[in-house]
């Protein structure tokens, strides 16, 4: 980066660290975040606190620093033929005024905002007028930058200076990194054309087949790369098959099933027979809503393992989700003769000498359990197919570990309750198959949704005391952010002592992550078994909990929580036959952003719309399980909640590609693999390197 104009050692090393640009090639490939047209020129006359960013055009007057300590700045007036405004700086005080002339003409760029009843612009922009160079009089690119940047007059305009240098040496046209194939089936321009206009764009429809084309890029390689993984493992790994439906499955069907199966769930069983039937190992995600009857798709799988010989597994992400399926499969099995055990950490050593033997011989037939199941200690005899229950917890290094279980991987159904949007399981789940459970049982209430406001609350608990006294049960829950935690915890024990002052005829558990395992057990076994009536809790009952008999869902701070949590947080209740109510409180000052999030949980119990919205208030970034899962997102361009389409193309590009030529070895797909090589040393796409 060193040997521009303008970026010397030091700025070089503010520019790698702030915002890991180090090469030329990175610098080109730090795209604007937006475009502002540059062509219009204001009057200050016309101006008030809800523009953009605008330009004028004027002098300044005179300085002047006011104030003290942290509260100093410096001002400075400004005019032009129509009125003056005032301009502020909190930082570089004492540079300002020499770097910016009085009485000089200036073109300034900034955004104005009203500051109590006057309009004022902080920090900005001013260049002389001939120092406009070519590209920048129309629409022009802002691009992000940090304090540190900033301070180091590594502005938005400064990149740009240094980006048209650095255009401007490049002499031959930029080389391709898709092939002709690709570029003209997705109509796309050449590359050099749109790392150019997305910087300096020519027109307003250069600038958006730039965009066109560099989001197709970047989600074509993603896309490249998860599918590359599903062909070697389609190739390399072959799958049990499951010939046959035999007793276990019928005499379950016809002799234990308590209910008609939805057409959704009869549908899930359909795909998972199918899968099962290929010789290929079966890896498939199955969405559900809450409440949707997963359990029963769950065992409905495994029977047909058993059936056909083999071993069956369900992992939870909790001990507590653990040992309610077990109880619940336990319970449904009954009379078939079929042996099923219960493997979490807990467990007892002497128990687990006792059952480790039998997992590997055969004799237990369906093993239920946390992760202490996929540990290197048990050795499954011959395990078939394995159930993941609600897989956010689970990233994809996990799910890799399970392939590994056996010489030939068992099936895989990965289920979740979290609705992920299409395009983001694309990419998340991208090497998944994925089945959707889009029916509830019948008979179910939909659980109502109501915003209280702090300061009305009292109304409601007589609502509440009503629900217990007819023997309903009530959750009261805590936001519980990492930052915080002290305040949290002590926020959540003041609502424990009040809770227990609101409803002294009541008893009141409760349950946060500090708490040891074993305690937080048999807290929350008390709700369960309906000792307590009242459960305080921080979102640690977030997953899968099943108490029918709880109705009501009190969230407390629930401007603290983001959607896809409420959503999870609501699913604890409307699980019986009654209706369920969830009571969102909050402040009454809420953020637009937080009121659309409120307004979106009472309008709709949709999880797929709830996702959505989610993913559109958030960005993919923020949504469960992104973390955890350790692919790159963070993308340069695409945008996971708008690029839906172009993620489409791009992916059934992508698999036309490697139908045709899984390796990329034929000379038009070299250019593709090489890029993807780079990519991939680059770390965008570091995980997948696992096989
Ligand atoms: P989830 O998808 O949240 O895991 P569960 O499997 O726990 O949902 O099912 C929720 C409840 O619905 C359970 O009590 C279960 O017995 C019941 N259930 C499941 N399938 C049906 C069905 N087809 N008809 C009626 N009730 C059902
Ligand atoms: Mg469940």
């Amino acid at each position: 980066m060193m040997y521009l104009a303008g970026v010397g050692p030091k700025k070089a090393e503010i520019l790698r660290k702030e915002i890991d640009v180090v090469t030329w090639e990175d610098m080109i490939y730090y795209f604007p975040y937006k475009y502002i047209d540059r062509s219009k020129i204001f009057k200050i006359r016309e101006i008030n606190g809800n523009m953009p960013y605008i330009q004028l055009k004027g002098r300044i007057r005179y300085y002047e620093a006011v104030g003290e300590g942290r509260a100093r700045r410096l001002t400075a007036v400004f005019y032009d033929d129509t009125g003056s405004i005032e301009l502020v700086w909190f930082r570089m005080i004492k540079q300002i005024p020499s770097l910016y002339e009085v009485g000089k003409e200036y073109i300034l760029f900034g955004k104005p905002t009203l500051f109590g009843h006057r309009i004022n612009i902080a920090h900005p922009e001013l260049e002389t007028e001939n120092k406009f160079y070519e590209g920048e009089v129309g629409v022009q690119g802002q691009y992000n930058t940090t304090e540190k940047m900033k301070n180091a007059f590594l502005h938005s305009r400064a990149l740009q200076k240094i980006i048209t240098q650095i255009l401007q040496n490049i002499k031959t046209p930029l080389e391709e990194t898709l092939n002709e194939r690709i570029i003209s089936k997705a109509h796309l321009i050449s590359l050099d054309e749109a790392i150019r206009n997305i910087h300096f764009p020519k027109s307003a429809d250069l600038l958006r087949k730039a965009q066109y084309r560099l989001k197709f890029e970047e989600l074509f390689y993603l896309q490249l790369n998860i599918l590359r993984v599903t062909k070697y493992r389609e190739k390399r790994l072959g799958g049990f098959i499951f010939s046959k439906v035999g007793n276990y499955f019928n005499s379950f069907y016809e002799k234990n099933l308590p209910f008609e199966l939805t057409n959704a769930q009869k549908k899930v069983v359909r795909e998972i027979r199918h899968d099962t039937h290929t010789g290929r190992q079966m890896n498939r995600l199955l969405q559900g809503d809450v409440g949707s009857g997963k359990t029963l798709v769950a065992l409905l799988s495994l029977l047909i393992a058993l059936d056909n010989g083999f071993q069956g597994a369900i992992m939870a992400p909790t001990e507590i989700l653990a040992t309610q399926h077990f109880e619940t499969i336990s319970e449904l099995v009954r009379g078939l003769g079929i042996e099923v055990a219960l493997l979490t950490g807990s467990t007892k050593k002497k128990e687990r000498e006792k059952i480790l033997p039998k997992i590997k011989s055969g004799e237990i037939q369906i093993t239920i359990g946390t992760h202490a199941l996929i540990e290197d200690t048990v050795d499954f005899g011959n395990l078939g197919m394995i159930v993941v229950d609600e897989q956010h917890r689970f990233g994809v290094a996990q799910r890799a570990k399970l392939w590994k279980k056996n010489t030939v991987p068992p099936h895989v159904l990965v289920m979740t309750a979290t609705p992920i949007p299409r395009t983001l399981a694309m990419t998340l789940y991208g090497d998944l198959d994925v089945s959707v459970i889009d029916e509830l049982p019948p008979g179910r209430k939909p659980v109502k949704t109501l915003h209280v406001y702090d300061q009305k609350r009292r109304n409601l608990y007589t609502s509440v005391r009503k629900q217990i006294q007819s023997g309903r049960q009530v959750y009261i829950v805590y936001p519980l952010i990492e930052e915080s935690e002290k305040i949290d915890l002590q926020n959540l024990t003041e609502g424990f002592e009040k809770t227990k002052e609101i409803f002294p005829e009541y008893k009141v558990s409760m349950v946060h992550g500090k708490m040891k395992p074993a305690e937080k057990e048999a807290e929350m076994q008390k709700f369960v078994s309906g000792e307590t009536q009242i459960m305080v809790a921080t979102t640690v009952i977030e997953v899968g909990v099943n108490v029918p008999n709880a109705s009501v869902m009190i969230i407390e701070n629930a401007e603290r929580f983001g959607l896809s949590q409420l959503h999870q947080l609501r699913g604890r209740v409307g699980r019986g036959a009654d209706q369920s109510y969830c009571i969102l409180i909050s402040k009454y000052e809420l953020s637009e952003n937080t009121r659309k999030r409120i307004a979106i949980m009472t309008e709709t119990n949709d999880g797929f719309i709830i996702a959505e919205e989610d993913l559109k208030l958030r960005g993919p970034g923020d949504i469960d399980g992104t973390q955890q899962s350790g692919v790159a997102f963070n993308l340069k361009i695409a945008n996971l909640s708008h690029d839906g389409q172009i993620l489409s193309l791009a992916r059934d590009l992508a698999r036309e590609v490697l139908e045709e030529d899984p390796l990329l070895e034929k000379y038009p797909n070299q250019i593709l693999k090489r890029q993807l090589y780079r990519l991939n040393r680059q770390h965008q796409m570091g995980w997948f390197m696992i096989s």
